[in-house]
């Protein structure tokens, strides 16, 4: 049974105060909060089995071996990948985007089109623009209409013979808009092109099945699911991560190193050179396990509760306006007061202890889309309640007072 209360006690950082009130932290779209049961699994990695992996013989090296590639196995059965190692571990979304692109560098050539959509994070937009100066591939853009959801009859007529690539978030970071992905999956397989999906907004709030979607990269990063900062996967399908070059050369990536000729590790080490986040991956692996023991049906209907009662309250307020209108949408709420800046309201809610984003967020082409500076962006978790809502909404209403 979801009980909320007992959730709550999972989480230490929720009993804080900032600024001598209560923390109410809606900023869970940048960083979701971390758990006991997480925190604990860092703790013990550092205090009984630290050691570098895949190389030595000793036990700690052996241990902390078998976890890391455990938590792959697990992250593997949570998004239903075919094979463990068609998970890569990178450091987050951003770094599993960047890899993609640097390999589609040597499959690319001149008149080749990537298709992306208005509603990417910049982390979903600029690798692929540098990947274009690169290769001499042009970029079209999904366009998105006010509601803030994609034009999806655009993308029809975007897609051609010439479309290699399409890059589309699964839900949009400054809206939370939900992307009918499953049709961009088909339709853009049609014409032969492969398609990445950004989960970063996924992840926490859905499970996606990899294969069920038929998707060819899914990237992610851990501190979205109650993991830590610095840790992230990306999923590809096996046939197109043995066609993709490595992105960095050095230790565990390699077969043989000679002078002359150098060869690589097969997947997944192929894409891991370096040491990598060996604590982080482990954590991932139970954040994920402490997801699934909330329930993912769970928490999605929870967060959609949250979400209809915030916006009905929010919306109570004369001259706030909320941006993203989709039915298709998940627990964020991008909103502004009229003629009030953004960073102004958020300075002020943070001194009543309550954490929102201010500012474009990452998202500079949905903010030009409607003319707006930035707006205030308040994301809900399943740890959430509707008494922080209504502490919001006070606060809201204060700030408006004060500004005004
Ligand atoms: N894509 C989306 C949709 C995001 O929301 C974010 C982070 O907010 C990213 C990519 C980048 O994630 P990271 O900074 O963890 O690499």
């Amino acid at each position: 049974m979801f009980n909320v209360e007992d959730i709550r006690k999972d989480f230490p950082i929720l009993s804080r105060k900032v600024n001598g009130k209560p923390l109410v932290y809606f900023d869970n779209a940048a960083t979701s909060q971390t758990p006991q049961q997480v925190i604990d699994v860092i703790v013990d990695y550092y205090s009984n089995y630290n050691a570098n992996i895949h190389r030595g013989v000793h036990t700690l090296s052996q241990e902390a071996t078998d976890l890391y590639e455990q938590a792959r196995h697990k992250i593997q059965a949570h998004f239903n990948a075919k094979f463990a190692h068609e998970i890569i571990f990178t450091s987050g979304t951003t770094h599993s985007i960047n890899l993609v692109a640097n390999g589609f560098s040597s499959l690319l050539k001149k008149g080749d089109e990537i298709i992306v959509s208005a509603l990417e994070h910049h982390s979903n937009i600029v690798p692929w623009q540098m990947l274009c100066e690169r290769t001499g591939a042009s970029l079209k853009v999904i366009p998105m209409n006010a509601e803030g959801e994609l034009v999806i009859s655009e993308f029809d007529a975007l897609l051609s013979k010439n479309t290699k690539l399409v890059f589309v978030n699964h839900i949009s970071n400054a809206l939370g808009t939900i992307n009918p992905i499953e049709y961009i999956i088909e339709k853009a397989h049609q014409v032969g092109a492969a398609v990445l999906i950004d989960g970063a907004q996924s992840a926490p709030h859905i499970k996606p099945d990899v294969q069920a979607l038929n998707v060819d990269f899914y990237v992610t990063s851990a501190h979205k699911t109650c993991g830590p900062t610095g840790v992230g996967m990306l999923y590809g399908k096996e046939e197109w991560l043995n066609k993709l070059p490595p992105y960095q050369g050095g230790g565990e990536m390699i077969d043989e190193v000679t002078f002359q000729k150098t060869t690589y590790a097969a997947l997944p080490h192929k894409f891991e050179a370096g040491t990598p986040n060996i604590c982080g991956g482990i954590a991932f692996g139970a954040a994920l396990d402490y997801m699934n023991s909330v329930g993912f049906k769970a928490i999605a209907n929870y967060e959609h509760e949250l979400l209809e009662y915030a916006t009905k309250k929010l919306l109570e307020i004369e001259g706030l306006k909320i941006y993203g209108t989709s039915k298709q949408k998940t627990s964020v709420i991008s909103f502004n007061l009229e003629g009030i800046h953004p960073y102004d309201v958020g300075t002020i809610l943070d001194k009543l202890g309550i954490a929102v984003r201010t500012g474009h967020h990452c998202a500079q082409p949905i903010m030009d889309f409607y003319k707006i500076p930035g707006t205030v962006r308040a994301s809900f978790a399943f740890y959430n309640t509707k008494a922080e809502i209504d502490t919001l909404v006070e606060g809201v209403k204060k700030a408006k007072m004060m500004l005004s």
